[in-house]
């Protein structure tokens, strides 16, 4: 057992010098090795594995704290983490959350401007504990399945971008973000080998939160020819809906990326929900609050559905693909359809249809008057680029 009163070496960035110094002189005279850097390079490059607390300051001009965050994260730092900021205290809460997320540990916040008093204080309490941050992650069992923890840790996710054409205009209204591992041996993996173990190694919020980062980034590029942007779908799977973090999180990604949130629809599955839906009932009341959208996705593979939909704030019913693949022969499922499409529109929903392969599948569900399609009748899922060049040419043929 080490007996010895361990030497904390703390590091601090602020592009404020005047900040650094006061914080540095502060932790000297308290008996810290303390380091001052002003900009990400500098901070990084002073970064050892023994550092023991960083004082990081949210704001700051280039790459940012929260950008800086994701980095450590990435880099699996294992200090003990003071966040400073005169930005108020919820940006504070925020970015401890996502810290959180990204598996850092967050031992304090400092809100501009502190006096000495209130910094010494901090100090002395969290640089009291025996146990430090260091020692317990480097503890820490390696996971079994490395591969998938690599995977996130270089993000190696992509995604596939498809259309949801609003059935009587023609017009684009949104697009699906579907994920791909882009595996450096074995190419693009589809979500089906992934999401389920993800999900079963407790990855699958870290991946969500890729996912819904890229999405945001890229759905910029992607308008509607009069220049509006077009709505953003997410998968979100139900574990990730049981943090009740989640509906922050993804308010200060889409704050970050310009994305009003009512222009963001997370997608739920029917089965999921019928599951869980006394524990993700609040997070999805709290992101309607917030005007995010809820899909109910593979709409008609449940049972117990119908009866519950009533209490779940969902703004879009997604019709399954295998109700739609039978459309044209199987009665039964014809009748399932309409049934659905006529209860959504009771219930104030927009109803899609997923897996629209043909023309004849669009006519019968236009017919019926389902809103939107969604399906190879139009395009698979694209990655970006080309996704975006099918964009131009769908609406110079929508013009013509
Ligand atoms: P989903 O949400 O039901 O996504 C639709 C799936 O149907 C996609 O498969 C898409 O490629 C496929 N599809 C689209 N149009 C057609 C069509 O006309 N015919 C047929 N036969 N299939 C069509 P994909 O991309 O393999 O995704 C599979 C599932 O993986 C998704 O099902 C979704 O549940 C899950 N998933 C994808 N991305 C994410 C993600 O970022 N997070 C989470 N949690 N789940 C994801
Ligand atoms: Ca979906
Ligand atoms: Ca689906």
């Amino acid at each position: 057992m080490e007996t010895m009163k361990p030497i904390h070496r703390i590091l601090v960035i602020d592009d404020e010098g005047d900040v650094g110094d006061f914080v540095c002189a502060a932790a000297q005279g308290m008996g810290f090795d303390c380091t001052v850097t002003a900009d990400a390079a500098t901070f990084l490059a002073a970064l050892t594995p023994d550092t023991t607390f960083i004082l990081l300051d949210l704001i700051m001009p280039g790459l940012d704290g929260i950008e800086l965050l994701r980095l450590l994260g990435q880099q699996k730092c294992a200090a003990g983490i003071i966040l400073m900021s005169g930005v108020g205290k919820r940006v504070l809460e925020t970015a401890s959350q996502l810290a959180q997320v990204l598996g850092l540990s967050i031992v304090g916040h400092l809100q501009k401007p502190f006096r000495l008093f209130e910094l010494e204080a901090l100090l002395a309490k969290v640089a009291e504990p025996a146990v430090l941050p260091v020692v317990q992650a480097s503890a820490q069992p390696t996971t079994p399945n490395k591969e998938l923890r690599h995977a996130i840790d270089r993000n190696e996710f992509v995604l596939h971008y498809q259309p949801q054409i609003d059935i009587e205009t023609g017009r684009m209204v949104g697009v699906e973000a579907l994920a791909r591992w882009q595996h450096p041996d074995r190419g693009l993996v589809l979500p089906l080998n992934f999401i389920g173990r993800a999900e079963e190694l407790g990855l699958i919020d870290e991946l969500g939160w890729l996912v819904m980062e890229r999405g945001m980034s890229e759905v910029g590029q992607f308008t509607n020819g009069d220049g509006k942007c077009l709505m953003l779908s997410l998968n979100a799977s139900v574990h990730s809906l049981h943090d009740l973090k989640f509906p922050d999180i993804l308010l200060s990604i889409a704050e970050r990326h310009c994305v009003p949130p009512g222009n963001i629809t997370i997608e739920i599955t029917e089965s999921g929900l019928i599951k869980e839906l006394s524990r993700t009932l609040d997070i999805l009341t709290r992101l309607r609050m917030k005007q995010v959208k809820l899909s109910i996705d593979d709409f008609g593979t449940g049972y117990a559905m119908m009866q519950q939909l009533q209490n779940i704030p969902a703004t879009e019913l997604k019709i399954d693909r295998s109700l739609v693949q039978d459309l044209q022969g199987n009665g039964r499922d014809r009748i399932m359809v309409q049934k659905t499409i006529e209860m959504g529109h009771e219930l104030g929903m927009r109803v899609i249809a997923e897996g629209v392969e043909t023309e004849e599948q669009l006519d019968i569900l236009r017919s019926k008057g389902c809103d939107c399609a969604q399906g190879y009748f139009f395009t698979p899922p694209l990655p970006p680029v080309q996704f975006l060049s099918w964009l131009h040419s769908y609406r110079a043929q929508l013009v013509h």
